[in-house]
Parts: structure tokens; sequence; C-alpha cells
């Protein structure tokens, strides 16, 4: 098999050496991983407007809602329905706002709760990222469930994960955990985008001014000390919410808002980085 065919590389040509990107899913460049070390901090809000920020940009987006104990992606892009199976093997994907999807929330009822013991979690993992035809993506951003469980460490081991983005509130409780979380992607050899620090301040309706009700710069600081990339502060705002908990995020509501900004400054970021150039060789 052909590897490489770029000069420079020849010595390669006609070897069997395989690229990390070969234990991607078919087709699909690099996977980024969207973790929290708690539930709550907004890393589905995170997930849903960075995907499709990055559709806007031109980009082949996939989004695959790993968060099993609470698959909130569909609603989040406002996709309902189940995939379909025509040859009941491969499962085709939905997609809505230039984002292809695939969740167990489209499997399940919003009510059902998914009582699974870690291997079946490991399993659903897998079939949903190699069983489901995501046809040719630039990016499959990961939905991570928040903590650092089996899920976490199955995405890292059996698959070529180009980085990390981390999300967090800026107070000492939700930092606690987001530390938990990169220390274990340093361990599984993960590379870490950076630090996104969401709900970081509040603009008042009736006074106009700012407040920074869960505390201010705790990510910016966090990631400073770890020497980690800060990729950026998201407010807590009530469009943001609207827009993530009616299927219509703010990237594609209100594109010109400094919120939906925040969001295309993280992805222009994103795919700046060095980690970014090099997952693909
Ligand atoms: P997680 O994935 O970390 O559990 P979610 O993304 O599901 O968190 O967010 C939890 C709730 O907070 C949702 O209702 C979401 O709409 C809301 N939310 C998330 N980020 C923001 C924000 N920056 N401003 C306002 N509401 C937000």
């Amino acid at each position: 098999m052909v590897q490489y065919t770029e000069v420079g590389k020849s010595n390669l040509i006609g070897t069997d050496a395989p690229r990390p990107q070969d234990k991607n899913p078919k087709g699909v460049d690099r996977i980024i991983a969207v973790a929290s070390g708690k539930g709550g901090v907004g890393k589905s809000t995170v997930s849903s407007n960075l995907a499709v920020a990055m559709a806007s940009k031109g980009l082949k987006v996939g989004l695959l809602d790993a968060d099993v104990y609470g698959p909130s992606q569909p609603r989040m892009l406002g996709v309902s329905g189940r995939p379909s199976s025509p040859d009941g093997n491969t499962i085709l994907p939905l997609r809505n706002h230039g984002v292809t999807l695939m969740s167990l929330g489209l499997m399940t009822s919003e009510e059902e709760a998914i009582v699974w013991r870690g291997p079946m979690l490991m399993g659903a993992l897998q079939q949903m990222m190699n069983q489901v035809d995501w046809g040719r993506l630039d990016v499959l951003l990961v939905d991570l469930p928040p903590g650092t469980g089996d899920v976490q460490m199955t995405l890292s081991q059996k698959f070529f994960v180009a980085g990390a983005i981390v999300v967090s509130t800026p107070q000492d409780i939700a930092l606690m955990d987001a530390r938990k979380g990169i220390d274990m992607f340093k361990r599984m050899d993960v590379p870490l985008f950076g630090l996104v620090e969401n709900m970081a301040s509040f603009i008042c309706d009736g006074c106009g001014k700012e407040h920074h009700p869960f505390g201010h710069g705790g990510a910016r600081a966090e990631a400073e000390k770890l020497g980690a990339p800060f990729l950026g502060e998201i407010p807590l705002d009530l469009d943001i919410r609207i827009g993530s908990d009616g299927g219509v995020p703010i990237v594609v509501s209100k594109p010109d808002s400094p919120q939906a900004q925040a969001f295309q400054r993280l992805a222009d970021q994103i795919i700046a980085s060095e980690q970014y150039a090099r997952a693909v060789q």
C-alpha cells in the first residue's frame, strides 16, 4: 500500500508504515475531543457552536455525541428521527446546520435513561465511530461525557485523537475537575488544544454592567499554570441558552453577535493550531 507521495517522504513510498490517522473511522481526517471535568459547564453548547462555526468556514464537520449519560446534541442541533441502516450494518447519520451528527440520543427517547456498564459504553462508542457512514470529514468533534471514565479512555486508546479542548466555568470547583481531565489526556498522550472558559461574564439587562457570577479568569490562570493555550471566554448569555436548547445554535441564529464571534474565534484558533495541522501527515 502506498502511504506517502509528498517530496521528502519518498523513503516511505511503497511501505506499509501505518499513519496515526489510520486508526480513525474511514474518511475522517481529525478527531477532536471536547471534554470537561464536571457536567453542566457548557461542554455540549461549546461543541455544537464550534461544530457549526467550523462548518461555516467551509470545513466538512461531524459531531459525535458521546455524552452517553445525557446525550443533548440532537436537541442542540435541532435533529430528530432515527438514523437508518439500509444494509443493517452501516448507520447513516443525520445532518443539520451543515454538521453531520450521530448520537445515542437518536436511538433512544429523550426520557429514557441509558443504564449501561463500562463495556457496553465502550462498545457503543466504537460502534458509533466505526459503523457510522461519516463520509469524508475534515474534523469529527467528539462531545465526551464529563469526567475521566471508560468513554474517554476508549476514545484515546482506540483512535488517533488530534487533541482535546477542555471546557470549564471559572470557579475553583469546576477547575479542580478540569485539571483531572487535563491530566488524563496527558497520560493518554493526547495533546491539549487548550482551555475554554464558559459562562465567564454576564451583562445585566437592567443595569448594563458586566457581572461574574462564577468568578472570572480562573481558566485563563489555570491554562497559564499548566503552560496550555487559553482559547478564550464565552459569556453567560440568554441567547446562547435559548439557541442551544432550541436547536439553533447562536452561531447560526445570530452570527454577527459578539457571542457568536467568540465561538468563531475559538474555531479559528483550533484550525490555526499546530496540533490541527500535525494531525494529518
Ligand atoms: P454540559 O455539556 O457541560 O453538561 P451543556 O452544554 O448541556 O453543559 O449546558 C448546560 C445548560 O447551560 C444548557 O441549558 C445550556 O443551554 C446552558 N448554557 C451553556 N453555556 C451557556 C452560556 N454560555 N450561556 C448561557 N447558557 C449556557
